[in-house]
């Protein structure tokens, strides 16, 4: 056996296995594959002048590497069974209320002590909401920051690198059970282990398909989420940022009755693009450092779309939209509230006299042509129930960048041990449908370390 432990991607969940693990037996030999670079190598060629939009390299600096897709996030440590994925559903709601906090003390422990934690619990803030029929959803929330998320994945990493066989730039392609454990294939080289553990997170998705496939281990078709991202002067939402930081707030429409959320909210944060297998959506985060702040605060409006049998694609019908968005403005599209709500589109001199400066440069056009009538008229009605507790939201210059897409992987059968049908292989984190967050993606990541040391 090469190892003991085998461990499939290096995002929160694989980083958070080998964490546990080797604070817990520093003799045991773990293998972490990851398809990217170390954190330090990991740079999107985006520059804005020279490259000014994805040029599709072999790896996505933004998505793969060590610290996984969330590297350069805006760190938003929610702790909470209301949102971020279901994992109380498999370990109960104790215990992940207890991993995610005892992660959040490791990330202070590693460069994030002094950031904010944030808590939504019994705000007037909420009252307020109810008074409108929104739903402001409970969490306490830790903003460590795009800044300070990097360091502490850095000392994470420098705390690891010597106890752990680190294999970057290593696209994993096969698993295969043995005797007495698992084989994985890299090209040419293969590697044994008696444990395996799978965390190839949203962009291992695809791949993670034909793993199951191959090992029959049954799974069920998801959801997908299809909105836009809001960009408005930081002043109309500055109530609710101040006290909450991010406030997820749930709205039921009157016209179909579908749930539209708000999601990932970034005070004074920057707008981004973000590439998952080559289809460019948008996406957005915030430093913690003051003089990065802008004046703009970002966060997107979500409608999810859950498909029934026997359709089963719900990435694709998402990757569809979103490539719809990407033939006609070549990337993100971008357009004023005012112009959508007069029937025409977005143009350069529009948005050039909008008193909202965007943050990204993106092509001002129609999201009508993009986005189906039903998920455009839900947010349309979410912005002007929004417009009740912040007003402003609905000015005709607030921005609205499209598409966003929150694509979900398939969720793999796997029991509370998440443990699937094969004994001694394991699928955590945002590839087993489980987790959509940093926070239960990593919780997953102790909590499987602490299964497999029970077994070993
Ligand atoms: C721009 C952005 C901002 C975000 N902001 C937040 C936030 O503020 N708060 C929050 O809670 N969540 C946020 N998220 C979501 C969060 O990042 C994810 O939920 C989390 O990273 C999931 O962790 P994971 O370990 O399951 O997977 P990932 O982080 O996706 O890591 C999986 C790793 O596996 C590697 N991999 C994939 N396939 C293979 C293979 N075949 N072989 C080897 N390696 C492979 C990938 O390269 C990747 O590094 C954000 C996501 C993005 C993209």
């Amino acid at each position: 056996m090469d190892y003991d432990v085998l461990i499939v991607g290096a995002g929160p969940g694989g980083i958070f296995t080998a964490y546990e693990l080797c604070q817990a037996d520093c003799s045991l030999k773990i293998g972490v594959f990851e398809s990217g670079n170390p954190l330090d190598k990991r740079k999107c060629p985006i520059d804005g002048k020279k490259v000014k939009s994805c040029i599709g390299c072999k790896t996505c600096a933004i998505m793969n590497g060590f610290g996984g897709a969330g590297a350069f996030s805006d760190g938003k440590y929610n702790i909470t069974n209301q949102f971020g994925g279901t994992l109380y559903a498999y370990i109960g709601r104790d215990e992940a209320l207890s991993l995610m906090r005892y992660v959040d003390q490791i990330n202070l422990d590693h460069g994030g002590e002094g950031t904010k934690l944030y808590s939504t619990a019994n705000t007037a803030i909420k009252k307020k909401c109810f008074e409108n029929d929104l739903h402001l959803l409970d969490a306490q929330v830790r903003h460590l920051g795009t800044d300070i998320n990097y360091i502490v994945l850095q000392r994470l990493y420098d705390e690891l690198k010597d106890k752990v066989d680190f294999h970057f730039r290593t696209e994993i392609t096969g698993v295969s059970k043995t005797d007495d454990g698992y084989v994985l294939t890299a090209g040419d080289r293969s590697f044994s282990g008696r444990r395996c553990v799978i965390s190839v997170g949203r962009s291992g998705s695809k791949w993670m398909e034909t793993v199951c496939s191959a090992l029959q281990i049954p799974t069920r078709s998801n959801r997908v989420d299809i909105g836009v991202r809001v960009e408005l002067p930081a002043a109309v939402f500055s109530h609710l940022t101040d006290e909450l930081y991010e406030s997820k707030i749930v709205y039921r429409t009157k016209q179909f009755e579908d749930l539209v959320r708000t999601f990932c909210m970034n005070p004074h944060g920057v707008v981004v693009n973000e590439n998952t297998n080559g289809i460019v959506t948008v996406n957005g985060h915030s430093y913690e450092d003051p003089k990065l702040h802008t004046d703009n605060t970002n966060f997107a409006l979500l409608v999810s779309k859950h498909f029934s049998e026997p359709f089963r694609d719900s990435n694709g019908y998402g990757e569809s939209i979103a490539r719809l968005s990407n033939m006609l403005g070549g990337g993100v599209m971008v357009q004023r509230f005012g112009d959508l709500i007069r029937g025409r589109r977005s143009n350069a001199s529009r948005i050039a006299e909008s008193t909202v400066v965007p943050t990204l440069a993106a092509t001002p056009g129609d999201l009508s042509l993009v986005i189906p009538k039903r998920i455009l008229d839900s947010i349309i009605e979410m912005i002007y129930a929004l417009d009740k507790i912040a007003p402003g939201t609905a000015n005709a210059d607030t921005l609205l960048y499209g598409v966003e897409v929150k694509f979900y992987n398939m969720e793999v059968e796997i029991d509370n041990n998440l443990e699937t049908c094969h004994s001694g292989l394991y699928v955590i984190g945002d590839c087993s449908g489980v987790t959509h967050s940093l926070s239960h993606a990593s919780a997953s990541g102790v909590y499987v370390a602490r299964r497999i040391l029970d077994t070993l």
